[in-house]
């Protein structure tokens, strides 16, 4: 990433928004309650947020159920207006970047130069993306048996209930509403407790765009106001990201009472194969980049690393050299690679990971420990001679810890590989056409990288097999997730074709 031609961060961001958004206005939790947002960086309190409860759950399905109504001006106005409202959003996030990279930085920890280059800026792609799609997917005009005529429409779905993690939190953010917008359905969206912050500063940049009120309504608030999102019978559809573990409980939720359309997008243990034929420079900093990325906080990491037996004992030697110059500290720094993770719990977590992995019997090559003292800091770690029954090999960490595994043989790699309940993305590192494609066609995963990680853009779909997940985000499939397909046919006197 180029750290060098991006604006200054603003270092101490003014918090300005910590309501509950609904109709275009903001409004305090009617149970009275807020929750604090911490800074990862330092563990002191950013601000209070109000704390949505089931009233303003209520009452923000309310108002994304009124403008849905079918005369409402949502309804409407022509798709193309949909896509310029888009535009104008993504407009208003590129005019505040550098303002929104910083208050993502405050609130996750995350690097600035990634906030403001990935967070920030796939979010603005995102919007344009989505915006250009909102008067262009339509239905089919289809020469059916009998004297009638035929033809779909694609119709919005509803009022969609959408509930996101604490990762990419601008960026699941608009990659959730974006193409619900674009195709005209209105949104009841939960950003994660830890990380609320940037979504509702998106919100106000919504009503500013000209958002109709009540189509974008957002609700802070932890597990139970998602809950009561999931449960409520006046959502028609529930887009969630986060842990399988949640995953599977909305999957319930979602299908009590009434059928709710529900795509997830779950975690992962995906699988990262170097073949002996590569330069192993390169492949040692893509593996590294693979997993170390967002504080390895990423859904799709690279965190079961293959490597073949040949080159396996440079590929941890170097991996340990370059893990060791990982620059750790201020996120604010323009040259730091690695933040704090987002809070105490999730440090805590991949601490008892580490330990986990040094009495299972892999061996710590390097890191291990807390970085410093203050903030929620991790050392980076990679372990070697990992096996595969070693929990470290087969649960989501969700940090900066790397596993280094060796294999020999094409098929049992590949039989290892899917040897997971996981399936949301691979990584595969060759010039050997034959053995790439071989592998390609083998590995169960919703993404499988050709010689690069992590390369995930607006137009490609994503999404797991198994328990990563059900549905695609991103990309044209996208949208079908935010439509229902009507088929109209009617009689006609005698067709012709
Ligand atoms: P999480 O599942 O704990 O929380 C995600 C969201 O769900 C939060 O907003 C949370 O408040 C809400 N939630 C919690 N319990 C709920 C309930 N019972 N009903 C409704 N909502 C509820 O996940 P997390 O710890 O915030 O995020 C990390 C996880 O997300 C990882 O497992 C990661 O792999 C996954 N993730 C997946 C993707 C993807 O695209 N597949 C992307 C990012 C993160």
């Amino acid at each position: 990433f180029s750290s060098t031609a991006i604006p200054d961060p603003h270092i101490k961001p003014n918090v300005m928004y910590s309501g509950i958004f609904i109709n275009n206005e903001w409004h305090k939790s009617q149970g009275g309650n807020t929750f604090e947002t911490l800074n990862p960086t330092t563990g002191e309190v950013i601000t209070e947020v109000q704390y949505a409860g089931k009233e303003d759950v209520d009452h923000a399905v309310q108002a994304a159920q009124d403008a849905f109504h079918n005369n409402s001006p949502w309804r409407t106005i022509d798709a193309s207006q949909r896509g310029r409202l888009l535009y104008k959003l993504a407009d208003l996030f590129e005019e505040n970047a550098a303002y929104m990279a910083s208050l993502e930085t405050l609130d996750n920890g995350k690097p600035y130069s990634h906030s403001f280059n990935i967070d920030v800026m796939s979010s603005i792609n995102f919007l344009r993306y989505f915006a250009g799609w909102a008067d262009k997917n339509h239905g089919k005009v289809i020469p059916t048996d009998g004297q009638y005529f035929a033809y779909t429409r694609h119709e919005p779905v509803g009022v969609c209930g959408q509930i996101i993690p604490w990762n990419f939190p601008l960026l699941m953010f608009t990659w959730k509403i974006a193409p619900a917008l674009a195709m005209g359905n209105t949104v009841v969206i939960k950003p994660a407790e830890q990380t609320p912050l940037t979504a509702l500063f998106a919100a106000q940049l919504a009503k500013e765009a000209g958002l109709p009120p009540g189509v974008l309504n957002v609700v802070p608030g932890f597990g139970d106001t998602g809950a009561f999102i999931t449960s409520h019978p006046g959502v028609d559809k529930i887009a969630f990201t986060g842990s399988t573990e949640v995953g599977l409980k909305i999957q319930q939720a979602s299908g009590q009472g009434r059928l709710k359309r529900t795509t997830l997008e779950l975690g992962g243990k995906s699988p990262n194969i170097i073949l002996s034929d590569v330069d192993i420079e390169k492949a040692v900093e893509a593996a590294h980049q693979g997993l170390f990325f967002n504080q390895g906080q990423v859904c799709c990491a690279g965190s079961r690393t293959y490597v073949h037996s040949s080159i396996y004992d440079e590929f941890v030697e170097r991996s340990a050299e370059r893990a060791k110059k990982r620059v750790v500290g201020d996120p604010f720094h323009i040259h730091t690679e690695q933040g704090p993770q987002v809070d105490q719990t999730q440090m805590e977590k991949v601490l008892r990971y580490i330990d986990m992995g040094i009495s299972e019997g892999a061996e710590l090559i390097t890191g291990g420990k807390r970085h410093g003292d203050k903030g929620y800091f991790i050392q980076p770690t990679v372990f070697a001679n990992v096996e595969d029954h070693h929990t470290i090999a087969k649960e989501e960490i969700f940090g900066p810890v790397q596993q280094l595994l060796k294999f020999q043989e094409l098929d049992e790699l590949i039989e290892r590989a899917n040897n997971t309940d996981y399936g949301l993305a691979a990584g595969i590192f060759s010039n050997d056409l034959d053995k790439v494609n071989y592998l390609v066609a083998r590995i169960r995963a919703g993404t499988v990288w050709v010689n690069c990680y992590n390369a995930l853009g607006s137009q490609t779909p994503f999404g797991g097999f198994k328990n990563s997940g059900i549905g695609r985000e991103a990309g044209e499939y996208g949208l079908q997730q935010y439509t229902e397909v009507k088929s109209v046919i009617t009689s006609v006197y005698k067709k012709t074709s």
